[in-house]
């Protein structure tokens, strides 16, 4: 029998028409189904470790919404927009279209699933059915506990469990037509101000990025033919296009780690000279789960040092430092490559990540949650369980993480995977003529060769806010006091 209530569709982090448990329900009920986004800044203000999405996500959501409600026009639907507490938002909008079910997709974290859980409370006081579906995630984190009923706290035993438990459900298709629904009132995106206007700073965004499902799948289908071979090397060089880009695109829910996870093992099976890489690319999907599951357990994880013994370490408060951090012009080439292009693409390579974290934390010895704070501001794929979970990795105080002792030299970082300079060059281009031999530390140069290259240290360029041997020594120290204290 043909159900004829009508159906809303709440998209959240899941902006995407394929493997969309929720919608895929609304559709197949046969029912005239109304799609809704609802940018919601009033319930995340009362919820406790909810956080406002930063400047860069903001510009990606507007793009990805535009994209969305193009898919959707496709197959018949049309995406409205409305602003507001979700609950208050969806229930008048069951009541204005008279539905008699509400679907979404579960996002595992706590301001999400206290929203989600306000939205039944209303939708049960109209008796409108509610339903929710696991969307995100390869497994709900409830799924992988200890025996003491905790979650797993070290990598390789998590990502073990989820290879042992088989595949995951497969991804399900997208559905080729919806049941129009009656038109209801939506508000124009471009009066939510998602996107920078005055200044306009996203040139560099739009440049490098184009959100949406289209795109996300064509790129992981394009980077299991063309790019993944090699990967388990190339991806420590951000002087190659050695990684896949995907990021932002599985943090709008764009495409799903289900769907990542069968293209993957197919691509496997077909060519299984590159199993190995496959593998390892899939793996680090693993760590996004990892953080995820990670977040699930620790809702405060953007706040709280995971070690407790991190509370006491003596943080310096810096504000020339961390400016100069944040700007790309530390001395250090490495760094302020990493830190330009974050500023004009909305993303970094994941080793100059890691790099540019570490000399925040030890050299400079300036918080982890300033670093963090910064990446959640300007990262197009800021997430909130890799960025503060990769974040403590790098300081020492999270989970499964980095020896606080292991202070990256910025120098052999830079020629150990940078090694002709091909991205220092890039990013900084007052240093393009450097020599390979100084690129990396331009201050041993001769005078002769300074000339060459047109550099004039502390002017054209800036001489290190700290030197590397010093600065090492400083943090090993600090961290030793918060040891023995
Ligand atoms: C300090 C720091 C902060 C970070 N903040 C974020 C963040 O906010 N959002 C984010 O998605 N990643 C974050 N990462 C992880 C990683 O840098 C990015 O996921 C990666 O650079 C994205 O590029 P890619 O899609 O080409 O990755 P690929 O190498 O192609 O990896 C495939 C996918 O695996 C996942 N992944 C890879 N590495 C990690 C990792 N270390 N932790 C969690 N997931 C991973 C991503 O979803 C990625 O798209 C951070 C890393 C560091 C060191």
């Amino acid at each position: 029998m043909t159900d004829t209530s009508r159906h809303i569709v709440w998209f959240r982090d899941d902006l995407r028409l394929s493997d969309h448990a929720a919608l895929h329900a609304a559709a197949t009920s046969g029912a005239p189904v109304i799609c809704l986004y609802v940018f919601d800044e009033q319930s995340a203000a009362l919820q406790p470790n909810a956080r406002p999405i930063g400047g860069a996500t903001r510009w990606w959501l507007a793009q990805s919404l535009r994209a969305l409600d193009a898919s959707l026009k496709a197959i018949g639907g049309a995406l409205v927009l409305r602003r507001g507490a979700a609950a208050d938002v969806i229930a008048a909008l069951a009541r204005e279209v008279d539905a008699g079910h509400v679907h979404w997709n579960e996002i595992a974290q706590a301001p999400h699933l206290a929203v989600a859980d306000e939205v039944v409370a209303a939708l049960a006081d109209l008796n409108v059915g509610a339903h929710s579906y696991n969307g995100d995630l390869l497994v709900a984190p409830k799924a992988i506990r200890t025996k003491e009923g905790r979650g797993l706290r070290v990598f390789t035993p998590f990502w073990k469990r989820i290879q042992a438990m088989g595949d995951p459900a497969k991804p399900l298709p997208a559905p080729k037509k919806l049941k129009p629904a009656p038109k209801v009132a939506s508000d124009r995106l471009s009066d939510w101000k998602l996107e920078p206007t005055a200044p306009d700073w996203a040139g560099g965004l739009r440049e490098m990025w184009t959100p949406g499902e289209t795109v996300a799948q064509e790129r992981l289908a394009e980077w299991l033919e063309n790019g993944v071979t090699g990967y388990a090397t190339d991806r420590d060089r951000p002087d190659r296009e050695g990684t896949s880009r995907l990021s932002p695109h599985l943090r709008f829910g764009e495409i799903s780690p289900r769907q990542i996870w069968y293209a993957a093992r197919f691509a496997a099976a077909e060519h299984p000279q590159r199993a190995t890489d496959i593998s390892k690319f899939l793996s680090e999907v693993g760590w996004r789960e990892f953080c995820r599951h990670l977040l699930f357990d620790v809702p405060d994880l953007a706040q709280r040092n995971l070690q407790s013994s991190f509370d006491a370490f003596p943080w310096k408060r810096d504000a020339r430092a961390l400016l100069a951090w944040q700007r790309g012009s530390t001395g250090y080439p490495l760094i302020d490559a990493g830190m330009r292009e974050l500023w004009h693409t909305g993303t970094m390579h994941n080793r100059v990540r890691m790099v540019v974290a570490s000399f925040l934390v030890k050299h400079l010895l300036i918080d982890w949650r300033e670093g963090e704070k910064w990446f959640w501001d300007t990262l197009v794929d800021a997430d909130a369980g890799s960025n503060p979970a990769n974040w403590q990795w790098v300081a020492g105080s999270g989970a499964d993480a980095a020896p606080y002792f292991r202070v990256f030299n910025p120098i052999l970082q830079g020629e150990k995977f940078d090694p002709d300079g091909v991205y220092v060059r890039r990013w900084v281009p007052e240093l393009k003529d450097m020599p390979s031999k100084f690129i990396h530390q331009p201050w041993n140069a001769s005078p002769l060769e300074f000339a060459r290259a047109g550099v004039t240290l502390g002017k054209t360029y800036p001489t290190p806010i700290i030197e590397h041997k010093a600065g090492r020594e400083r943090a090993l120290k600090a961290y030793a006091s918060t040891r023995n204290s």
